[in-house]
């Protein structure tokens, strides 16, 4: 049985890649700040256990790739009452 899919960001037919995100710094250039890698691959951990995870890649609370939202150090977890991260 196909699992029921709740993001709210996007369809089951979205597809995204499993290559790694990789972002720089650079003060000058006005690019969001970023997490340390172990930072960036503890909240990935995270996300990979977490029930509200849609399509192995999306957050079904914010809509967001987690490959993506947990790169930015300006960024949470979105789990209501109880961020994981
Ligand atoms: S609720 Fe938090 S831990 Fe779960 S997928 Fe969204 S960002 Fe990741």
């Amino acid at each position: 049985m196909k699992a029921l899919n709740h993001c709210k960001g996007c369809a089951g037919n979205i597809t995204v890649s499993d290559e790694p995100v990789i972002y720089y710094s650079d003060p000058e250039l006005d690019l969001p700040e970023v997490v340390k890698d172990e930072l960036y691959q503890r909240r990935l951990e995270i996300c990979k256990r977490c029930p509200s995870l849609q399509y192995g890649t999306t957050c079904m609370y914010s809509g967001a790739i987690v490959s993506h939202r947990a790169k930015l150090i300006e960024k949470s977890c979105p789990y209501p009452g109880s961020p994981k991260w």
